[in-house]
């Protein structure tokens, strides 16, 4: 099916949306970007995501493309006219173009761009990779320092990615002074002992809208929860592990660097988590 896409303004065939060359998105990777889940046709946790989105534009000076309500709009609409009942919306705003290439930032009258598009993913709650659990690796962090802002400079976690497919993983988890920072697209976690333990937030990882929550949700059911530096050493140690994410929501992991964690299958706790997290998301979902 062709999809229907959203560019600057218009809903159009994904065949006939066109940016232009000059785009700074596509020259400068200066642009960024939010990825909404839609369970049972709904929006998980919008609100984050436009609350994230406003935090990485003001971050970069860029401007806003549009009002909350507006992008609301745009992505119930794209969920209606792709009949989504599973799957995500890709959000990117872009600095926009000026028509030629330049370091310096285009004059603030430049209009920003803005491209949404769905990806239909049925069972992407009931998904039989989060039943098995995901095997890692850990790589050198060498992405910039930035990474509470999510900018579309995604090669290194692309290259992480597919270094973990190389090695016969599924993902990657990234060190950085000796620490574990978080997954090439997820924050990361570990159990011990029934104590979850995660880094805390600052420039080094992505504050993930799924973190916050997972997080809230772990505390409202009176597990224990620390947030501070830990090493790839420690998570291999760990009773369980586990990842979250707005795409793959609570994802167990059961090896790391090639050792097995428990018994091999995904944790009670990660299980549990991913129960809660669906189950309150589906009833906050709009
Ligand atoms: N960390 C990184 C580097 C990511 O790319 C992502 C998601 O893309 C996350 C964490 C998880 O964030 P969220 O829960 O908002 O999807």
């Amino acid at each position: 099916m062709t999809r229907t896409v959203y560019v600057n303004g218009e809903y159009l065939p994904e065949t006939e949306a066109k940016v232009s060359i000059f785009d700074r998105g596509f020259l400068m990777a200066d642009a960024v970007y939010e990825v909404t889940s839609v369970l049972d046709g709904k929006l998980i946790d919008f609100d984050g995501h436009a609350v994230r989105l406003k935090r990485s534009l003001d971050e970069l000076d860029m401007a806003e493309p549009c009002t909350k309500d507006e992008l609301l709009e745009i992505h119930r609409k794209l969920v209606d006219l792709n009949e989504i009942e599973e799957g995500l919306i890709y959000l990117q705003v872009t600095r926009g173009s000026d028509g030629d290439r330049d370091f310096v930032f285009p004059s603030s009258d430049t209009k920003p761009t803005i491209v949404l598009f769905t990806q239909n993913k049925p069972g992407l709650a009931d998904s039989p990779a989060a039943a098995k659990g995901a095997k890692i690796i850990s790589i050198e962090d060498i992405r910039w320092g930035r990474r509470d802002i999510k900018t579309v400079q995604l090669l290194y976690p692309s290259m992480g990615k597919m270094m973990a497919k190389k090695a016969g993983a599924d993902d990657a988890w990234m060190i950085e002074d000796g620490y574990v920072t978080e997954g090439t697209s997820n924050n990361a976690y570990f159990v011990k002992n029934g104590k979850i333990v995660t880094r805390p937030l600052s420039n080094d990882i992505l504050h993930g809208i799924t973190r916050k929550a997972v997080l809230r949700m772990a505390q409202e059911a009176q597990m224990e929860v620390e947030e501070r530096l830990f090493t790839i050493d420690e998570a291999k140690e760990a009773d369980e592990a586990f990842t979250t994410s707005a795409s793959a929501f609570v994802m167990p992991v059961v090896e790391i660097d090639g050792v097995q964690l428990g018994d091999g299958t995904p944790g009670p706790i990660a299980k549990r988590l991913r129960e809660i997290y669906l189950d309150e998301s589906r009833k906050a979902a709009i």
